[in-house]
């Protein structure tokens, strides 16, 4: 991005100031001794507090904020602790439990509700809080997804993950000792959610110039966004790889980033800088409910082979330096009855088939709409590739990093089948009206042909 000063690298501190819901975001050891002091500084006084955690974060984090809480001489109203086996799910249905819970409390006229967890319990959390219309506090126990600060909670409703608008937490307190010794697992799913945004930073730069040639969805790129998600993204990356070890240095820098990516949503009220079509690949993987030997794939792992297959599309797409992909011999657009029977058969039995076929029809292009961006991104080419191939990780070296900080590297290490995750592609492409690579491929008519040759690749995804 020309116009952008990829030089300029804002601190923690200046990303804040762009969020408009989060308030406050300290992340250093010993954080939990700040907690009362953060109640006093950004709630009501008086206020009571309750605590909602798991019983293995109880053991890890939240025996203690409670204990620093009763020391300070706060009013714990009351505690809600999840069990620990099996893994919570971030479904919605535990937001109606904990609004009642909530409600039900002593004080709760004047409660501030503190989330001591990773993803999920802060996801329930944030929409609960938002329904109950209050401000909360998180104490995030892992850097393991960019969930924590954004201003939406993605929770399973009617049968498929959904990202919720609800408001951000109004202050975070990370306790860098406590996120540290979270299992590794967490810190690698961290990892391949901020490489994720390698991927975004490519679908941007394609959304950008296609939205020049009418296609929807497709904003041109902001520059305060794109700043504080992507000028530093790479060096972040390679400050975060060891985070898994636990590596103190490398979980702020891994946490750090994964809070900016939430404050730019903060910003943008969107998606569109924290997430592109690699999410997408995640989206369906989440409706299906993922799981290896019975235990949920964390978000971050999904993401994670989202990022390799999208990375692989991207390559595949951009390959020709003089110019796009040719449209095969005799390709012909389905026409609306054809697209609708398409997705509606992709999508069978899901509770989200007609919501997803209404979207895949409303961005569905006629012959001129299509060649307009055809024409486009032909005159453009050189510019374009340039722009994408400068972000782009190769898929080598972003399978090395990946790998380097203890990510899931193959399909089948999450549950899925080589030729399951290429053919992801389809419905992802599918499910949101949000332009990325995979709209453009589409929208070319090559997207069958990319496919085609990620399968016969030696290469990609194994
Ligand atoms: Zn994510």
């Amino acid at each position: 991005m020309k116009y952008i000063n990829e030089n300029n690298i804002p601190t923690l501190q200046e990303c804040l100031k762009h969020a408009d819901e989060t308030k406050e975001l300290i992340i250093k050891k010993n954080a939990l001794e700040e907690i009362p002091g953060l109640l006093d500084k950004f709630f009501p006084p008086n206020a009571t507090v309750c605590l909602i955690t798991d019983e293995n974060i109880f053991r890890a984090a939240g025996n203690k904020v409670q204990k620093i809480l009763e020391k300070a001489g706060k009013k714990i109203a009351g505690s809600h602790i999840f069990p620990g086996e099996p893994r919570l799910h971030a479904d919605y249905k535990y937001v109606g439990m904990l609004k009642k819970w909530i409600s039900s409390l002593p004080g709760s006229d004047n409660i501030v509700p503190i989330s001591v967890g990773a993803g999920t319990v802060n996801d329930l959390v944030k929409c609960t809080s938002s329904e109950l219309k209050i401000p909360y506090l998180s104490v995030p126990v892992a850097a393991s997804v960019d969930g924590f600060t954004p201003n939406g909670a993605a929770l399973l409703l009617d049968g498929y993950k959904q990202t919720l608008p609800c408001p951000a937490p109004k202050v975070l307190a990370a306790d860098i000792d406590i996120i540290a010794a979270a299992p590794a697992y967490l810190a690698s799913s961290g990892f391949g959610d901020l490489a994720s945004k390698i991927i975004t930073g490519t679908d941007w730069i394609i959304a950008a110039k296609a939205g020049t040639a009418g296609a929807p969805e497709a904003p041109a790129i902001d520059e305060v966004c794109w700043t504080m998600t992507q000028n530093g993204l790479l060096p972040a990356l390679k400050k975060s790889v060891s985070a898994a070890k636990g590596d103190p240095q490398a979980i702020i820098a891994l946490f750090q980033s994964l809070a900016i990516t939430g404050f730019a949503m903060q910003y943008y009220k969107d998606s569109r800088p924290v997430s592109g079509s690699e999410h997408l690949y995640s989206h369906v993987w989440e409706m299906e409910d993922l799981c290896v030997d019975g235990v949920p794939v964390t978000h971050g792992h999904k993401v994670t082979i989202g990022t390799l297959a999208a990375t692989a599309f991207t390559e595949l797409f951009f390959a020709d330096p003089s110019g796009p992909p040719p449209v095969p011999k005799g390709f012909q657009r389905p026409g609306k009855a054809a697209r609708k029977a398409e997705t509606e058969a992709a999508f069978k039995g899901s509770s989200a088939c007609s919501g997803i076929t209404e979207t895949a029809l409303n961005k569905l292009m006629d012959d001129r709409a299509a060649e307009k961006i055809n024409q486009c991104f032909r005159d453009s080419w050189k510019e374009v590739r340039a722009g994408v191939m400068e972000r782009l990780l190769p898929y080598r070296e972003m399978k090395d990093l990946l790998g380097r900080a203890g990510c899931p590297l193959t399909p089948e290490t999450v549950g899925l089948t080589r030729t399951r995750t290429i053919a992801t592609a389809r419905k992802a492409q599918m499910m949101r009206n949000k332009y990325c690579i995979l709209d453009l491929a589409w929208d070319m008519g090559v997207f069958e042909d990319i496919l085609a040759k990620m399968e016969s690749s030696p290469v990609y995804l194994f």
